[in-house]
């Protein structure tokens, strides 16, 4: 199948960060002109198509999706620009939308791994005995795309309180595990007591992160470890609050750090944390809101171009860089006006482009 030519012209980010007023989008986004001529020309402010670094396709409020459900998500993905997807863990297996139109690129995690009562239900595989998780990390390690996603805290009733589901033993286990797989690991934590053991273990990546203090968040940097801030779903927090009343502990802090929100997200940028935009749709928040997770992280305080710079050609080399990686296809997302100069035009994309696609 010959893959169509499409011209570009206007401001365009190449795969490498840098501008550029004219290229050309074929099996790869390049400066070169090709042979031939362009089957379209479009103009615009180009970008790499936006990555949702932290989202659940095939996922909702009651666990697995439908075949049909999953197809909406992923079309919501799409068109609102997101063009790659690294899912963070998913009870039903999404490969069969691989290669379909209006459908985003998706590196997966598998299946997330947690624990009975120590996540939300029907969501992850949950294990009876925490001992199997080096064996639960290393058979997703096997079915996923080269990611494997832990749960490492949440509430534990018994004391009220956010607590690691695994021991620092079982971590280090886990991730060397999947190492020696070529796969990365990420973990969801909303607390600051899991987060040492997860760097020790030499953990890939961090979701939400809420309870990063400023030692985790040097030790982040100079590990070059992402933190995926999922802004919208820690804003829900004081809900969560809410919900968890009985346990006055757990909503005090959770509340605590919803209010925080903005202002450790912008000590993170400040300590020179890696940042991946992440919308955690699936679930409770609905696919296809990368536009307002890009708002929320200028709100607080991250630069425009440097949102754009994390939610587009940076995620995508971090992800292309994982051992593991195949071969990302070019994609572009086209807006008539600077989403680096005015965010909310990310929710007007104008030519959503993967000549792969056909
Ligand atoms: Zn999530």
């Amino acid at each position: 199948m010959s893959v169509a030519c499409v011209e570009l012209n206007g401001s365009i980010v190449l795969n490498n960060g840098t501008t550029v007023t004219r290229a050309w989008l074929t099996d790869e986004l390049t400066t070169g002109a090709p042979a031939g001529n362009p089957t379209q020309t479009l103009t615009g402010f180009f970008f790499p198509g936006l990555v949702d670094a932290h989202c659940h396709i095939g996922l909702d409020a009651q666990g697995a999706t439908s075949d049909h459900a999953a197809r909406q998500q992923a079309h919501a993905t799409w068109h609102s620009g997101v063009t790659l997807v690294r899912d963070a863990g998913s009870p039903r297996d999404t490969r069969f939308l691989d290669g379909e139109p209006n459908t985003p690129s998706i590196i997966r995690a598998g299946r997330h791994i947690a624990r009975p009562r120590r996540y939300i239900r029907h969501f992850a595989w949950e294990l009876d005995d925490p001992q199997q998780l080096p064996a639960a990390i290393e058979a997703q390690a096997k079915a996923g795309d080269g990611w494997v996603k832990i749960v490492a805290d949440w509430i534990d009733r018994s004391t009220g309180q956010l607590a690691p589901l695994w021991t620092r033993r079982q971590l280090v286990e886990g991730i060397a595990r999947a190492h020696d797989l070529g796969a990365r690991v990420t973990a969801h934590t909303f607390s600051t007591a899991a987060l040492d053991d997860l760097f020790d273990a030499g953990i890939d990546g961090i979701e939400h992160g809420t309870g990063m203090t400023a030692d985790h968040m040097a030790r982040a940097a100079d590990a070059a470890v992402p933190v995926t801030p999922t802004l919208l779903q820690v804003g829900r927090f004081s809900q969560i609050a809410d919900q968890g009343h009985r346990y006055p502990l757990f909503a005090r802090q959770m509340r605590a750090m919803g209010e925080r929100r903005y202002d450790h997200v912008a000590h993170m940028v400040e300590a020179g944390v890696k940042l991946l935009v992440g919308t955690d749709a699936g679930g409770t928040i609905e696919h296809g809101r990368i536009a307002d997770e890009c708002a929320e992280l200028v709100a607080a305080g991250v630069p425009a171009p440097r949102v754009m710079d994390a939610a587009t050609w940076q995620a995508r080399a971090f992800l292309a860089a994982a051992p593991r990686a195949a071969r990302l296809p070019a994609a572009v997302v086209g807006y008539e006006n600077d989403p680096r100069r005015d965010i909310t035009e990310l929710h007007r994309p104008r030519h959503i482009v993967a000549p792969w696609r056909g």
